[in-house]
């Protein structure tokens, strides 16, 4: 997500941004996101601002791992301008830069890589630098972080076996695709040109071992990537062959070429090996194998699941969880934004399908990030259904949220079926499979399983994903509203209390959310003094809830 921000000055440059990572980097791992996030931002607009012609490569490596921690080392590499040698020890101090000159043609405060450096070295590494005038310059470091072991990979095992052709001229580019490619068990071809692309094509074809998908960069240097697509669909042994694209931004003659062309997918560089993997196992058809009886017949009468591009704006991290793994679940993308203004700027640089929008975010809310949203697009002409998410849930909000500008609402806790009813009511598109069944769910006094299954459509493995992080940071937002009360801080308290509310309420914890309510509103009203007996109350019935939690996950 980082990257993805930074490509778009990258790619105004005509710069090629390069992301990869190693095998064997871990999927997810625990660690300050802010400061790791402030390094990379810095290391790569400098590269970005440095160079003028070329990439700018971003790497990531793991150089091991013991018991619960892993180290990793972060490398960005650009084709710039360099630094002399006798300056790069000085860089790293406030305030110098390189050569006075850089100043006056590139800006800047000759600030970033001196607090770069420092954070670096809270992480537990150092910021080290290599370059040469007129070749480039690496800068990287290493640092340690924990495994989040309730992570579940996901699974790409129906992606094995199959063939798939990389048609990228970007040689980095085409061969950090591949090994990732070839880690899901993928069978990847590759070709440099459209020329190349299109013989390999036929000859497999007919080899009687066809490419099962083709992904394409837009931009070739002979023949453009649409070119390519054009062919494919004029020769009629190899014209179904699914075609993927990656591109530099979607413009909007885009989608338009997209279905004259018969574009299965756009991907925005850098990709995401999920969304890769995403697309290209939908544009084999392969999660449609999953779909009930239902859905066949749906599917029969011609109205088929679309993939659908997904913009959730939510900052409670079990809330996120969940609305990702359910829309996931039935391959739809989903970019996460943690505040309104995040949103504001994704909506800027993607193109959605659909906004999913919680109202109550810290920085900017929902109502605000909407009505930006709104005047943005009043521009560009062409309106996002977006979709409310509240926990308040009386027509006065409704009105509020229809007011600035939302289509819809929905009312937390999140169910499932209804997300995926409304996404349908205002895209136009079937976004789901038919409905599970709830499993066998008892009410309890701590736990309502039955609202637990429900948020998530019935789906067990999901639930208990979902578990595993509110366990994980439980202890956390019980900490933090302690903490409040103790400070005496009334707006700590109620975010905090906030917080853990909406988790509960999802996970089926009735009582304990209802007294993390009552919390919220003493922190909203400044009404501290009687804090501590509620709180007391709160921490019984959320130990309550936790070991009903624990004893569910090891049934
Ligand atoms: P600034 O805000 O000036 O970019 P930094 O501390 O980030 O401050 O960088 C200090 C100086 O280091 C820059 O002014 C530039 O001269 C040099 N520098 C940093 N990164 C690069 C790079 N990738 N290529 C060339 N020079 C660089």
């Amino acid at each position: 997500d980082t990257l993805r921000s930074l490509a778009v000055r990258a790619h105004s440059k005509q710069l090629e941004l390069i992301v990869s990572f190693a095998p064997d980097v871990p999927d997810e791992i625990v660690g300050d996101l802010v400061r790791l996030r402030q390094v990379v931002v810095n290391l790569v607009s400098n590269a970005v601002k440095f160079t003028e012609l070329g990439q700018v490569q971003f790497s990531v490596e793991c150089l091991g791992s013991r018991d619960d921690q892993a180290r990793l080392r972060f490398t960005v590499t650009d084709s710039g301008i360099g630094i002399p040698k006798d300056k790069l020890e000085s860089i790293f101090s406030e305030f110098e830069q390189a050569d006075s000159s850089t100043t006056r043609q590139y800006g800047g405060t000759g600030l970033g890589l001196a607090i770069a450096s420092k954070l670096v070295t809270l992480m537990g590494g150092e910021l080290v630098v290599d370059s040469e005038i007129g070749k480039g310059s690496q800068f990287s470091f290493e640092a340690n972080f924990l495994f989040d072991d309730t992570f579940v990979a996901e699974t790409v095992e129906e992606l094995r076996s199959h063939k798939v052709l990389l048609v990228i001229e970007n040689q980095l580019m085409r061969d950090n695709l591949k090994q990732t490619l070839k880690q899901a068990g993928v069978i990847v071809a590759e070709s440099a040109d459209a020329k190349s692309a299109l013989q390999t094509l036929t000859e497999m074809a007919s080899y009687d071992a066809p490419i099962e998908a083709v992904i394409c960069d837009v931009e070739l240097s002979n023949d453009d990537g649409s070119v390519l697509v054009e062919w494919i669909r004029n020769d009629k042994n190899i014209a179904s062959t699914p075609v993927i694209l990656l591109a530099k931004t979607v413009a909007s003659e885009m989608s338009v070429e997209r279905k004259r062309l018969g574009v299965d997918d756009i991907l925005i560089k850098p990709v995401k090996v999920k969304d890769l993997l995403n697309s290209i196992a939908l544009s084999l058809g392969l999660f449609v194998e999953q779909t009930t009886e239902h859905t066949r017949n749906e599917h029969a009468a011609g109205k088929a699941i679309s993939q659908l591009r997904v913009l959730l704006a939510e900052d409670n991290r079990v809330n996120q969880k969940l609305a990702v793994a359910i829309l996931e679940k039935h391959g739809h993308l989903v970019d996460v934004a943690h505040n309104g203004r995040q949103a504001v700027l994704m909506f800027q640089q993607n193109q959605y399908d659909v906004i999913l929008m919680d109202v109550q975010m810290p920085e900017m809310d929902g109502y605000q990030a909407t009505n930006d949203i709104r005047q943005l697009q009043s521009k560009i002409g062409q309106r996002v259904p977006i979709i409310a998410l509240t926990a308040h849930a009386g027509p006065a909000d409704r009105n509020r949220c229809l007011a600035a500008g939302m289509d819809e609402y929905l009312a937390k806790p999140i169910r499932a079926q209804e997300l995926f009813e409304l996404i349908e009511k205002q895209t136009g598109h079937l976004s789901t499979i038919a409905s599970k069944s709830h499993s066998a769910a008892t009410a309890s006094e701590n736990v309502d399983w039955e609202q637990a299954f429900a948020t998530v459509g019935g789906e067990r493995k999901l639930l208990q994903e979902l578990i595993n992080v509110f366990l994980k940071d439980e202890a956390k937002m019980l900490a933090n509203i302690e903490g409040a009360i103790k400070q005496d801080d009334g707006k700590e308290l109620r975010l905090a209390a906030h917080a853990i509310k909406g988790a509960l309420i999802h996970l089926g914890g009735r009582k304990a959310a209802s007294l993390a309510g009552e919390l919220e509103s003493l922190g909203k009203n400044e009404e501290l003094a009687g804090a501590d007996g509620v709180f007391l109350r709160f921490r019984e019935s959320l130990q309550g809830v936790v070991e009903e939690m624990k004893t569910f996950l090891i049934r």
